[in-house]
């Protein structure tokens, strides 16, 4: 007799080593991994959930201990490595095991979707087509079977095979039948595929390789390259935007896949993926690469996922969650996390982990390589490679050979706006305004971050006397102004935090007046744009890009390469476009506000502010040759604050200092570990005691070492309706903030769940 232990994909935090299940005799195959649905509850109940570990005895009476019902076959058993990452994060993460396992697998796998596969047709290779000759000759085709043929030929090689359904509607025949014909007489090919790969065919594939590495390049591959195949090790590879960490990466990469071996390459989110997705399948063209990210169909990520579970991709690329991707034990040979620093590595719901720590903690498990790359490291990663010791430091500190840094420029806004008293509300100061009108003439492009969406962010009631300002009904912020002319009133207002969306009122509820809007939004960046410059025409030459306006991947696939084509001259939006872009012809690039995140209420802000800056101004001058270089040209209310005049001077090394030195002075990350413990609820009275009782329980049992602040309301006190309260626990590492977790859990004081979050090394503390 064998028991399992199951954790149920429901957030039970009581049963961390999961619920015990006897496997009945017809199932005695199950093994640690496998999908299956037991019993839970009374009447019949039923849930499904992970075998997390499969034991010869129990404790518990026979009597009392009920039998798995079934087993899913059609969802591969998940590797024991990812089941070992399950219960690490749901320790140190405090998340239940139950629903970490379900956020590690997507949903679209164990639902199925899209299971089937489909058929492609294609031309015959010349050599197959010679050997069908003979019998292909004689039989004469139908002019429905030469339409087809010609459709097929008319297609560029990229688009090729085509969906069978595809091809029948461009030759216009309703069955397969004439197409099924032509490949029995070896006139077409027919193959089965899953509808991903082919739809990554499309993809433009970029497939330069440069001639020779320069020196820091290869210096830094060879280190790295050294440590492959000799188990765990952490490498730093701090690149100043432009000096080639990719071709890095994709050297180290090749040698894996040369050696049998499976990478996975971990990249922020969508905006990275078209351009890194092309240099990738471009690079290896022969090899399976699959690709995990948000921006697929359900049934396009079941694909890719059971392609790297099957040990059939070499490689894996995708953003946060691919960090679980399937690769078999024993495969993995070397994990990369390019821009380590980005903070959308971090997932902000249950389980509240760390891409980048994860995936560190994956490669140590995997026994092998990790390489951390960013222009703008991360203050963990450096105080880790320049402080400990604990991660051998790689530095590319020149653009590649004939590539030159941009010159930045930071201008003083409140300055630039007296010059112009005629014109108080512009975004787009004089300076900014004259260098982009001389680079579209000379024919080049721009890029115009603001970090804000919408079109106003304070609607407010110009009489000071009343004050009144529109916040969101729900939540305890200002809401947004979006313009949207199909609309009656001209636009609505939208609250950021929850989604709610307003209407805009006719007037001051309060005392009547009419209301004004001010601040800033993307929107009034490319309505100033269009209005200042003929030549930019919204949605034409001028394209605005941010979560309102790229709501698919594709919009952004297609707007990028619009971009890369030369059809868009400008592309202004938020940091979805300052992040990896690699286009040569950006010879400027603006920052309308560099303010936006120094005011937030959070201890990061510097060094959110510091990467913004560097990050979306290395995107500008990548083009080789005399007249390659770039200008940036950064508007800034606070020209004088340390982060923004370093990221200008491409000071990384004074930045990272002295923010270290003020870290250590204030007792925050990276010298001390933080957990975060956010109670919420619809009664203000209800959270604030329960806040209290936490603490007061905390207090209790902690840990020597561990300090608990005193609670408080949250820098934002309400969101959708429920207030929040946090308390943070520190200490100088995590050792001891992980008992007081367990045994706070254990103790039932923590109970996370929809009344209580806990985060632990929180990147936000709004
Ligand atoms: P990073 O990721 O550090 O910003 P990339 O890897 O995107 O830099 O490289 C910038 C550009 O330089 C890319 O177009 C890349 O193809 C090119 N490149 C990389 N290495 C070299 C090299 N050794 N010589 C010439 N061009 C290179
Ligand atoms: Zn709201
Ligand atoms: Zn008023």
């Amino acid at each position: 007799m064998a028991w399992a232990r199951v954790a149920v994909e429901r957030a039970i935090d009581r049963h961390p080593d999961g619920l015990t299940y006897a496997i009945p005799k017809d199932l005695e195959h199950l093994d640690a991994g496998d999908r299956v649905v037991v019993p839970l509850g009374g009447r019949g109940g039923r849930a499904e959930g992970w075998i997390v570990q499969v034991e010869s005895s129990t404790d518990l009476p026979p009597d009392r201990v009920r039998s798995v019902l079934s087993h899913d076959p059609s969802v591969p058993r998940l590797p024991g490595q990812l089941l070992a990452l399950a219960r690490w994060i749901g320790e140190y993460y405090a998340a239940p095991v139950g629903v970490t396992l379900a956020a590690m697998v997507p949903g679209a796998v164990k639902r199925r979707v899209g299971a089937r596969r489909r058929i492609f047709v294609d031309v015959p290779t010349a050599d197959a087509a010679g050997r069908a000759d003979g019998a292909a000759e004689d039989a004469p085709l139908t002019p429905r079977q030469r339409r087809i043929i010609a459709r097929l030929a008319a297609r560029p090689e990229s688009e090729r095979p085509v969906a069978i359904e595809e091809l029948m509607a461009e030759a216009g025949v309703r069955t397969r039948g004439p197409i099924e014909r032509l490949a029995a007489a070896g006139r077409l090919v027919l193959e089965k595929r899953d509808a991903v790969s082919a739809r990554w065919r499309t993809v433009r594939v970029d497939d330069r390789v440069p001639a020779a590495l320069s020196e820091e390049q290869a210096a830094a591959v060879n280190a790295i390259a050294a440590t492959l195949g000799t188990g765990f090790q952490r490498h730093l590879l701090h690149g100043v935007t432009g000096s080639g960490k990719t071709e890095v990466y994709l050297r180290l990469v090749e040698q894996v896949v040369a050696a049998g071996g499976t990478a996975m390459v971990l990249v922020p989110e969508i905006a990275l993926t078209p351009q890194t997705t092309a240099r990738l399948l471009g690079r290896f063209p022969g090899e399976r690469v699959a690709i995990l990210h948000s921006g697929l169909t359900a049934a396009q990520r079941h694909q890719q996922w059971l392609a790297a579970a099957s040990g059939e991709a070499s490689i894996v690329l995708g953003a946060r969650s691919a960090v679980f991707a399937p690769v078999p034990d024993g495969h993995l040979g070397l994990v990369v996390v390019d821009e380590e620093h980005d903070s959308s590595f971090k997932q902000d719901r249950a389980p509240r982990y760390h891409g980048r720590d994860v995936a560190i903690r994956r490669a140590q498990m995997a026994g092998c390589p990790i390489v951390l790359g960013s222009a703008t490291p991360s203050m963990e990663s450096w105080a880790a490679a320049t402080l400990r010791g604990t991660m051998h430091l790689h530095r590319l500190r020149k653009r590649v050979p004939g590539m030159a840094l941009p010159v930045v420029r930071v201008v003083d806004f409140a300055a630039e706006r007296k010059q112009r008293p005629d014109r108080p509300n512009r975004l787009i100061g004089p300076t900014l305004e004259t260098a982009l009108r001389r680079t579209i003439d000379a024919g080049g492009q721009a890029i115009i971050l603001l970090n804000r969406r919408g079109y106003a962010s304070w609607i407010a009631c110009p009489d000071l006397r009343c004050g009144w300002v529109m916040s969101c009904t729900d939540c305890d912020v200002s809401v947004v102004y979006h313009r949207d002319r199909s609309l009656p009133a001209g636009g609505f207002v939208r609250c950021h935090h929850c989604g709610a969306e307003q209407r805009m009122p006719a007037a001051c509820p309060d005392c009547g007046k009419r209301l004004v809007r001010f601040g800033l939004g993307t929107q009034r960046v490319e309505e100033e744009l269009a209005a200042t410059i003929p030549a930019l025409v919204p949605g034409e030459t001028l394209l605005r890009i941010d979560s309102d306006t790229m709501r698919h991947a594709g919009d952004l696939h297609s707007a990028l390469e619009r971009f890369g084509d030369g059809r868009v001259k400008v592309l202004t939006g938020t940091q979805m476009i300052a992040k990896g872009l690699d286009f040569p012809n950006v010879r400027l690039v603006g920052v309308v506000n560099a303010d936006t995140s120094i005011h937030m209420p959070d201890f990061r802000a510097a060094e959110r502010t510091f990467q913004l800056v560097s990050q979306v101004a290395g995107r500008c001058g990548r083009a080789t040759g005399p007249d390659g270089s770039g200008t940036v040209v950064v508007q800034s209310f606070h020209p004088e604050t340390p982060a923004i005049r370093l990221a200008a001077r491409h000071e990384f090394d004074a930045f990272a200092a002295g923010e270290l030195d003020d870290r250590r002075r204030t007792g925050l990350p990276p010298f001390r570990r933080l957990v975060r413990v956010i109670l919420r609820d619809q009664d203000p009275d209800r959270v604030a005691e329960a806040a209290r009782r936490t603490a007061a329980g905390l207090r209790q049992l902690a840990a020597a070492g561990v300090e608990i602040s005193q609670p408080a309301p949250c820098p934002i006190a309400r969101v959708a309706g429920r207030f929040r309260w946090d308390l943070v626990l520190t200490a100088d590492g995590p050792v001891p903030l992980q008992a007081t977790l367990a045994a706070a859990r254990n103790a039932g004081i923590l109970t996370p769940g929809e009344a209580m979050a806990i985060d632990v090394d929180p990147t936000s503390m709004g």
